[in-house]
């Protein structure tokens, strides 16, 4: 462990301090006892260079899409351009008062930015007040709901989610009161209309997709399942968290979804990780709008400065190097794919649009004789040098997956760095597997016990510790 990786407290020296004051000429207020602390406040005593030291390492014991690579599948971390930050710290923006939403300005950001996306995706309105992807996938459900319910059909509560759904897609339909029910995927990874078709009928109140689906493949049957979803009076809601890939290519509305989200968060490069602010706007077909508008899921309307800088974005580029965003997302996805399947199995071998899904190494050096490395140990070896690791062990069609998602904002060379780490972390697991086992060996902590870590942290430095 360095020096600086202690806490503040165990750097803390009683009587030394980081400030000096002139001495006051002002008499203290005599407080009434009861009001006066009895022991003296535990606060660690450093001086200013400890306090500078402390917090610059903290500050870069963190990883972000500001330090490196960070090819997280299912979770689009692609750059976030900086004149989006000046714009939102803009005094006249960031001085703003929420009830001052109906100011000429304000009003003209989520009017330009409800044309930008109701273009980009074929849809005809968004609603801003979602705070996150979840919380919209609960507001289109919402309005999923009120449509049946105002036509006065109460029999649909059931909702149905592919098996291959983001986890978070279930999971809202349970908030909102629907019964899950899932249709399988086919051994191409795409949605089974055949057993898609058993499950239609008066009580089925949509179906949830996203497309490309969460292993990066596009439902190319999504014209049929559109005509037999509507057909049996249902609705079909779009999962736009990532919509990369379809920016510029093809719009969810013409493809027949008639509710959906994106997540500014991801798609449209506005920072998340950390459960920061995040912005879900929910966008819906024309009969749908009103409806859409009445729903009410938060204060205000939404996280502004989080719009904002997703405008930003979208002006920045424009309409036509947004039409590039897809393209490129698809293209780095695929050379990242075709380079490593040498060395990680890939078991649907197909051109994929923004990410795919590796299942495991082909080689994990279980022929040495000693355990073969697994895909979390390929995870904890890529720390090592400098990059996040892919989303692991999701989606749960395969057991050793590793879902990889380089978004359309990498360069060439740094996609190759990636490659050829891969490359070395597979030759290391083959010829020893303990490397990886071991892995991360450069990282501030090594493996913690992830499920004691989540739900037993330490949070806090004891008081007695304190008072030592
Ligand atoms: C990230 C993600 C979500 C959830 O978004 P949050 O902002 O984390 O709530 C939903 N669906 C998909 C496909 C996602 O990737």
């Amino acid at each position: 462990m360095k020096y600086y990786d202690k806490l503040i407290f165990e750097l803390s020296k009683k009587g030394r301090t980081g400030y000096t004051l002139p001495g006051g000429n002002v008499d203290a207020p005599a407080l009434p006892a009861t009001l006066c602390r009895q022991s003296d406040l535990h606060l660690p005593e450093v001086s200013e260079v400890d306090v500078v030291r402390h917090y610059t390492n903290l500050s870069q014991m963190n990883f972000g899409v500001d330090t490196g690579f960070y090819p997280l599948g299912s979770c689009t971390m692609k750059y976030n351009p900086k004149i989006n930050e000046e714009i939102a710290a803009m005094p006249e923006f960031a001085g703003l008062h929420p009830l001052q939403k109906n100011l000429p300005g304000v009003k003209a950001v989520y009017e330009g930015m409800d044309r930008s996306l109701a273009a980009i995706t074929g849809m005809a309105h968004f609603t801003f007040k979602p705070c996150a992807g979840a919380h919209g996938e609960l507001t289109g459900l919402m309005i999923m709901r009120e449509y049946h319910l105002r036509r006065g059909d109460l029999a649909r509560t059931k909702i149905i989610v592919p098996d291959s759904a983001h986890g978070t897609n279930p999971a809202s339909a349970a908030v909102c009161g629907l019964e899950v029910v899932e249709v399988k995927s086919n051994a191409d990874g795409l949605v089974d209309v055949e057993s898609l078709k058993p499950l239609l009928g008066p009580d089925i109140a949509g179906i949830m997709m996203t497309n490309p689906n969460t292993l990066g493949l596009f439902e190319s049957e999504i014209k049929e399942i559109a005509s037999l979803i509507h057909g049996c009076g249902g609705l079909l809601y779009y999962d736009g968290a990532n919509m990369n890939p379809l920016l510029g290519v093809v719009r969810p509305g013409d493809m027949g979804f008639d509710i959906m989200h994106l997540n500014l968060h991801k798609t449209f490069s506005t920072p998340h990780g950390g459960g920061g602010p995040g912005s879900g706007p929910v966008g819906v077909k024309k009969e749908l709008a009103e409806i859409a508008d009445s729903v009410c899921v938060s204060g205000f309307n939404g996280n502004f400065g989080v719009i904002l800088r997703a405008y930003a974005y979208i002006l920045m580029l424009g309409k036509e190097n947004v039409k590039l965003a897809g393209p490129l997302a698809t293209l780095g996805a695929n050379y990242i794919k075709e380079s490593l399947k040498d060395a990680f199995k890939l078991p649907i071998q197909r051109v994929c649009k923004h990410e795919f899904v590796f299942d495991g190494l082909v080689d994990d050096g279980s022929s040495t004789g000693k355990p073969g490395a697994t895909t979390l140990d390929v995870a904890k070896r890529l720390l090592d040098f400098g990059f996040h690791a892919p989303t692991i062990y999701f989606p749960l069609l395969f057991h050793q997956a590793l879902m990889i998602e380089p978004t359309e904002t990498e360069s060439k060379e740094t996609l190759d760095a990636f490659i050829d780490i891969m490359h070395k972390i597979a030759k290391e697991a083959a010829a020893d597997p303990d490397i990886l086992h071991g892995a991360p060996h450069n990282a501030p902590i090594g493996r913690p016990d992830e499920t004691t870590a989540a739900r037993n942290p330490i949070l806090k430095f004891f008081d007695e510790q304190c008072a030592s």
